[in-house]
C-alpha cells in the first residue's frame, strides 16, 4: 500500500469511528435512554458528527484523493482499491458542498423532532409536530440547493443516496407499479373471498413471541455473536462494524405478525452489515450499497422468504407447538392465507406486500410537493387524507394512522421513502435470480435450511459493501437494469394463486 493510502486509510478510519461513536449513541437514544437525555445526546451527536464531517471534508483529503486517483486510474474498477477511492471521491464531492453548521443542525434539528414526533403521534395531534417538520422541509429544501441538481430538488436528495436514480425515473417505475397493482387489488375485492386472519389476533406472549423471532432468524444466518436484538418505537437496524450489528423490534400481544415479521425483516438487514467483508471496516465501503439494496434484503427475508409456502411447512408446526391455545385449531394452509391477506389499510408497515408501494408513491409524491413548495405543513394531514381515499379507497381514523405514522420525517431525509419500493422491485429480481441458480431452493427452505441462499447472497452481493451502485450490481449480478417485471409477476402469480384468480 503507498504511503498516501495508508495516509487516507488512517483518516477513513477516523471519520468511521466518529461515525460509529454517534451510531451507538443513536442506537442508545431509541433503544434505553431516558427521555431527560434528549437535550443532551443532542448536543453529544451535533458535535461528533460535526467533527466526523470537518475531518473528512479537510483539504487534506481532497489532495489525497486527487493523488490516489491517478495512482488507481490503472487497476480494475472493480477493484477493491479503486472503488474505495471512487466511492470516497463521490462522498467527499457531497459532503464538501455541506457545511459543518448545516450538518450540525441537522443533527439537532433531528434530535429534538424525535421526541416531538412520538408525542404528537401518541396524542393524534398533529399542531404538536408541524413547527418541527417545517424546520425539517426547510433544511430539506437547504441541502438540496447546497448539493445542487438540473431539473428538480428531489434529484439532489436521491443521488446522495441512490446515485444515478432520478425523481423522472422513479415516476416511470411508480407509473408500471400503479397499472399492474391498481387492477390486481380491483380483481381480489371483485373476487369476494375474504381471506379469516382472526388467528392472528389471538393474545400471544410477548416474551415467547420475541424467542421465536430471534429462533428464526438465527436458523436463517443472523449471527448473534456479531449482534443482537433491543426493543424499540420504530424498529431499525444499525452497524457499529461487521461484528457489531444491531437489530431491534416492537411486539403486540394481541397481534403476532408485528414482532415475527417486523424480526425477519431486520434480521436482512442484519446479515447483509454482517457478510460485508471485513477488509471494508473503517472505510466508507463498510456498509450495504444503498437504501433500496439494503431494503431488498430486508424485504427478501421477510416477504419473499418469510411469508412463502415452502417456509411455512417447516415453521407452521414450530410456531403452533409454541403456541398451542392459539393455534391448535388452525391448520398451517388458513395460517399462510392469513399472513399474506391483501387489505388496504392505513399502516405501511403493516401493509400487504401488494398494497405497499401504493403507500411509498404516495409519500413519494407528498416530498416532492413539500420540496417544492406546492405543499404547506399546515395542509399536510388533508394532503395525505385524499391521496389516501385516492390510491387505497380508505381514509385514516386519525393523524396517528395517517400522517404521524412514519418516523422518517422527524428526521432529515427526504428521498429516502422510494428505497422501500426500490427494495421490494430489486428483491424480486434478486430472488428470481437465486432461484435460476438454485433450483432446488423452494425444497431447502421447506427443510428449514437458509445455508444456500444466505450463502449465495453474500458471495454475490453482502460481501462488496459499498463497492457498487444499485444499477451496477444489478447488471454484475443479473446482467440487465433494473426491471418491475420480476415482482410483478410474482405478486400476480403468488396473489393470483392465493385469491383463485385466472391468469
Ligand atoms: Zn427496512
Amino acid at each position: 500500500m503507498s504511503e498516501q493510502m495508508q495516509q487516507l486509510r488512517e483518516i477513513l478510519g477516523e471519520v468511521s469511528d466518529l461515525g460509529r461513536a454517534a451510531a451507538v449513541l443513536g442506537w442508545d437514544q431509541e433503544t434505553y435512554m431516558p427521555r431527560g437525555g434528549v437535550r443532551a445526546r443532542a448536543e453529544q451527536l451535533a458535535t461528533l458528527r460535526r467533527l466526523a464531517h470537518t475531518r473528512f471534508t479537510s483539504a487534506e483529503v481532497g489532495r489525497l484523493l486527487d493523488a490516489l486517483a491517478a495512482e488507481t486510474a490503472a487497476l480494475d474498477p472493480a477493484s477493491d482499491d479503486a472503488s474505495l477511492i471512487r466511492v470516497t471521491r463521490r462522498d467527499y464531492d457531497h459532503s464538501c458542498k455541506l457545511s459543518p453548521e448545516l450538518v450540525a443542525e441537522i443533527s439537532r434539528a433531528t434530535s429534538l423532532a424525535r421526541p416531538a414526533w412520538i408525542d404528537a403521534r401518541a396524542q393524534s395531534d398533529f399542531a404538536l409536530f408541524a413547527p418541527y417538520l417545517e424546520k425539517n422541509v426547510a433544511l430539506n429544501q437547504r441541502v438540496a440547493e447546497a448539493l445542487g441538481y438540473t431539473s428538480h430538488p428531489y434529484d439532489a436528495l436521491l443521488d446522495r443516496s441512490e446515485p444515478d436514480m432520478t425523481a423522472a425515473q422513479l415516476r416511470t417505475l411508480f407509473d408500471e407499479l400503479k397499472a399492474a397493482i391498481v387492477p390486481l387489488v380491483r380483481a381480489i375485492a371483485a373476487q369476494g373471498a375474504v381471506i379469516d386472519d382472526s388467528c392472528l389476533y389471538r393474545g400471544y406472549d410477548e416474551q415467547q413471541q420475541l424467542a421465536l423471532g430471534l429462533q428464526v432468524v438465527q436458523q436463517y444466518g443472523f449471527d448473534m455473536e456479531r449482534g443482537r436484538e433491543d426493543l424499540t418505537t420504530h424498529p431499525f437496524c444499525t452497524s457499529f462494524a461487521p461484528g457489531d450489528v444491531r437489530i431491534t423490534t416492537r411486539v403486540s400481544r394481541d397481534f403476532l405478525p408485528m414482532a415475527l415479521f417486523g424480526t425477519m425483516h431486520e434480521s436482512g438487514h442484519g446479515m447483509y452489515e454482517q457478510g460485508v467483508n471485513p477488509a471494508f471496516d473503517r472505510t466508507p465501503l463498510c456498509r450495504g450499497a444503498s437504501p433500496g439494496v439494503h431494503e431488498s434484503q430486508s424485504r427478501l427475508w421477510e416477504n419473499l422468504v418469510g411469508r412463502s409456502r415452502p417456509f411455512w411447512q417447516h415453521w407452521y408446526g414450530k410456531l403452533q407447538a409454541a403456541f398451542p391455545a392459539q393455534l391448535q385449531d388452525v391448520d398451517g394452509a388458513t395460517f399462510y392465507r392469513a399472513v399474506n391477506k391483501v387489505s388496504p389499510s392505513p399502516i405501511r408497515v403493516e401493509a400487504d406486500e401488494v398494497t405497499y408501494n401504493l403507500h411509498i408513491l404516495l409519500r413519494f409524491e407528498l416530498e416532492m410537493a413539500l420540496l417544492e413548495g406546492q405543499l404547506k405543513v399546515a395542509d399536510l394531514p388533508a394532503a395525505w387524507n385524499a391521496r389516501m381515499q385516492e390510491y387505497l379507497g380508505i381514509t385514516p381514523p386519525n393523524d396517528a394512522q395517517g400522517v404521524l405514522q412514519d418516523i422518517h420525517w422527524s428526521g432529515v431525509g427526504f428521498g429516502g421513502f422510494p428505497g422501500y419500493t426500490l427494495g421490494n422491485i430489486i428483491g424480486a429480481q434478486l430472488f428470481a435470480q437465486v432461484h435460476a441458480a438454485i433450483p432446488d431452493l423452494d425444497s431447502q427452505i421447506a427443510a428449514g435450511e437458509f445455508a444456500g441462499l444466505l450463502g449465495w447472497l453474500r458471495t454475490n452481493l453482502y460481501q462488496h459493501g459499498r463497492k457498487f451502485t444499485a444499477n451496477e450490481l444489478l447488471q454484475r449480478i443479473t446482467g440487465g437494469p433494473l426491471s418491475t417485471a420480476p415482482w410483478i409477476s410474482y405478486v400476480r402469480q403468488k396473489f393470483g394463486d392465493l385469491y383463485g384468480l385466472a391468469a
